[in-house]
Parts: structure tokens; C-alpha cells; sequence
């Protein structure tokens, strides 16, 4: 009998992430990564444009991320990080808050973007209640997305992907994203909820899975503050924004108030390890010191603070913050910029942005829904042959490449944008 192949045996047994598997086009086999490349069983070559789903910095299989893992892997694997504790843990919370907005002042671990989220909403229920307070109910941007665990999905735009589930999830009030317009009417539309507004949770400056959606800092600076004086808490998702994306090293870095919590996770290890982390102020960590027991925070996952994935954020921290990596983060932004003047006028193009790193472009459908339910493919499969992995949110392509990425490379996608655009 022959020998089956990776994909089949792939199909045979497992089940793909927002995936219809009934007719999933076989998966490419992708058996090593090099730098911006992704390397498939058949040696053809993919520059990974969309950074293996947001979470790759520096490139795949960075020798000196490579080497710092592997040190730690033979000095210490794993720990139960209660009532113990580690080297790498500390030192990443050291040099975490070091980089963070003022104010950010404890770190607790957990595992990736969702529980980061779920955490910091546990940690706002809980703030209110061990104070007495009964408010539950959370505010959010509508089209944010927050992950995909109970609590995140809750707090996350209700469309297609929440609608199995929809009794299931808890309360939130949606407003629409700030901009001149709408400022004053959204501040009323919280003030009538303020009694019973526990949190308010957002993507600053750039909602990802929503269609990479940008805002402007101002406006959300206004909605922070009103909250603030409202006795709302704050949180700041940074899961996608954070580590350079946006052009500095925090989305909260371009507003001047500041999140009473904020979640990372994604590029928190260069891509190289699930780890998340959520960050707090004074106040909050406050809240739940007490001789009651029930006061505590009782969350913790089984690799909380995981040594390798620590060992793995630190050293993508040392590589992110070398001139060289934040001058790669200023010439991408500026190549895209220029990127973006150039096919701004095309008439396919309905809208074209661009924050930091990242670089949005929606399509023209002129309502045509059969054109659109292709058009989504249709890129993805170009692009593809094209060795460029792009995938787009509906009608919109987005690049959110690894720092890594050279002129020339970016230079090849955009010149294939171009004549994606005329094909399609
Ligand atoms: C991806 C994402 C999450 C969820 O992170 P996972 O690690 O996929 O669970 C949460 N918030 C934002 C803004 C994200 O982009």
C-alpha cells in the first residue's frame, strides 16, 4: 500500500480551527520555518505575511529565541506556579512592567489571548463584588473581537461565529467606535448605564479580527477618562496590538490615559509559545487582599507561567527592543504608507489603512453577494500560488508581516496586491 501522505493522514484524524471540514481544501504541510518564510513539505516557499495568525515577530525558528529555549529546557521545564515561583517569571514581570504604560503595576500568567481576557474580566467582576458592588454588566466596542473561550466570545461583536451560543453569553453593551461625531452621544449612552457598567473592554486603535478596523487615540482617550470619572474600569485587549504592531511598543502607548488592565499574549513570545499575561494596577491587586479567603482571585491554569514560554518572551524581548528591530518597525510603516498613496485612487479599492505594521485594504463588491462569497477565496488562493500567505477577512486583505521582512519582499506583495486587483 502506498504511503500516506502528511495531509491525509492530517485529514484522517484532525479537526482545523475555523474550518468547515466537510469541504476543507487539504492543509499545507508546512515542515520548517525560515525567517518571513514558511517551508511546506513540497519545498515551495511561503512569505508569511499575516505573521502565522498575528503571533510571529521576528521571523520563524529565530536561532537566538532557539537557543534561549533550549537553555531553559535543560535547566527547568515546568513548575506549579502556586506557591512557587522562577527565574524567568520574575524577570519577564520585571521587564514587562518596565516597558508598559505608567500604572501597570502586577503580572498574572496564564496561557494565551482569551484566558488573558477572561482574567482581566475576572479580575472586574471581582473587584466590584469584594467591595460589595454587584456590577457585572461589561461595555464593548461593536465588531470587537476578544477571543473565543465563554467570557471573551461574551464581551466580543455577536455575529455568525457567536450565534450557536448566543442565551449562553452574559450581558454587554455594545457602542459603536468613537470618532468627532459620535464622542458626545456614546459619553450619554454610557452615563445611563453607569450603575450597572462594571468594565469597558477594547482593542486600542486597531480591532483585528473585526476587519482590522482603526480609530483614531483621541477619541478613545475621551471614552477612558469619561469612564474613569464614572467608576467604570478599564481594559486595555492588547493580545494583537501589542510588541510593536502599531508603530510603538503598546496601541496605548499613542493614547494619554491609561487602561487599568491591560492582556497581551500573541507576539508576547515572538510566536514561538502559548503564554498570556494580564497586567493590573495597584487599585485592582488592592481589592483582593483581605483575611477573608473568598476574597481571592481562585484563577490559575495548569501551565501558568510556563518556564520555556517565559524563556521564550524574554528573548523576544531583547531582540524587539534592538535599534534594528524598532528601525524595521518604522521602515515597514513608512514602506506601507507609501503602499497605500499609491493604490489609495484604484476603483476596487473602497478603503485602504494603515497603522504601524499593519496595512488593511477592502475591496470594492458593489453589492454583489456571489462575487463576494468567491472573492474571499479567490484571493486566498492567488495569493497562495503566488507564495504569499494573506488571509482575508472577508472582503479585506490585511499584511501584518514579521519585522523581518526585507523592502524587497514587501515590495513582491505589494506588487502582486496590484495585480490581485486587476484580476479580481
Ligand atoms: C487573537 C485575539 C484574542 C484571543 O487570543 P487567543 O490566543 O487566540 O485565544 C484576544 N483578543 C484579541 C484582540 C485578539 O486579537
Amino acid at each position: 500500500m502506498a504511503k500516506k501522505s502528511l495531509a491525509e493522514r492530517d485529514q484522517a484524524l484532525i479537526w482545523h480551527p475555523y474550518t468547515q471540514m466537510q469541504n476543507a481544501p487539504a492543509p499545507i504541510p508546512i515542515i520548517r520555518g525560515e525567517g518571513v518564510f514558511l517551508i511546506a513539505e513540497d519545498g515551495k516557499k511561503y512569505i508569511d505575511a499575516v505573521s502565522s495568525w498575528w503571533v510571529n515577530l521576528h521571523g520563524h525558528s529565530h536561532p537566538y529565541i532557539a537557543k534561549k529555549v533550549s537553555e531553559q529546557l535543560n535547566k527547568l521545564e515546568h513548575v506549579i506556579f502556586a506557591g512557587f515561583t522562577h527565574p524567568g517569571a520574575i524577570e519577564l514581570a520585571e521587564r514587562l512592567i518596565s516597558i508598559l504604560p505608567d500604572g501597570q503595576k502586577k503580572v498574572f500568567y496564564s496561557d494565551n489571548g482569551s484566558t488573558a481576557v477572561e482574567v482581566a474580566l475576572k479580575m472586574c467582576f471581582q473587584y466590584w463584588s469584594n467591595q460589595g458592588k454587584g456590577k457585572t454588566k461589561v461595555l464593548a466596542f461593536n465588531n470587537s473581537y476578544h477571543g473565543d473561550t465563554f467570557g471573551a466570545m461574551a464581551v466580543s461583536a455577536r455575529n455568525a461565529f457567536t450565534k450557536p451560543f448566543e442565551k449562553l453569553l452574559f450581558e454587554v453593551e455594545f457602542i459603536d467606535l468613537p470618532d468627532q461625531n459620535n464622542i458626545e452621544q456614546l459619553k450619554l449612552q454610557i452615563s445611563a448605564r453607569v450603575s450597572d457598567l462594571s468594565a469597558f473592554i477594547f482593542e486600542p486603535l486597531v480591532q483585528g479580527a473585526g476587519g482590522m478596523q482603526m480609530y483614531e487615540a483621541a477619541y478613545l482617550d475621551e471614552l477612558i477618562k469619561h469612564c474613569r470619572e464614572n467608576g467604570i474600569l478599564t481594559i486595555a485587549d492588547e493580545v494583537m496590538t501589542g510588541f510593536g504592531r502599531t508603530g510603538k511598543l503598546f496601541a496605548s502607548d499613542h493614547l494619554s490615559e491609561k487602561a487599568d488592565l491591560m492582556c497581551f499574549s500573541k507576539g508576547l513570545t515572538g510566536g514561538t509559545m502559548a503564554l498570556g499575561i494580564t497586567t493590573c494596577t495597584i487599585a485592582i491587586y488592592e481589592a483582593f487582599l483581605s483575611d477573608n479567603k473568598l476574597k481571592t482571585l481562585f484563577h490559575g491554569h495548569s501551565f501558568t507561567a510556563n518556564p520555556i514560554a517565559c524563556a521564550a518572551a524574554l528573548a523576544s524581548m531583547d531582540i524587539l527592543l534592538e535599534s534594528e528591530t524598532l528601525g524595521n518597525i518604522q521602515r515597514i510603516s513608512e514602506s506601507h504608507q507609501a503602499f497605500c498613496g499609491r493604490v489609495s485612487q484604484h476603483p476596487k479599492v473602497k478603503c485602504i489603512r494603515q497603522t504601524g505594521t499593519i496595512l488593511a485594504l477592502e475591496w470594492e463588491t458593489l453589492g454583489e453577494t456571489s462575487y463576494f462569497n468567491n472573492l474571499r477565496d479567490n484571493l486566498y488562493n492567488f495569493f497562495l500560488e503566488q507564495g504569499i500567505i494573506l488571509r482575508p477577512l472577508g472582503n479585506i486583505i490585511y499584511i501584518m508581516p514579521p519585522y523581518c521582512i526585507t523592502n524587497e519582499q514587501l515590495d513582491y506583495i505589494y506588487k502582486k496586491i496590484e495585480e490581485a486587483l486587476e484580476r479580481f
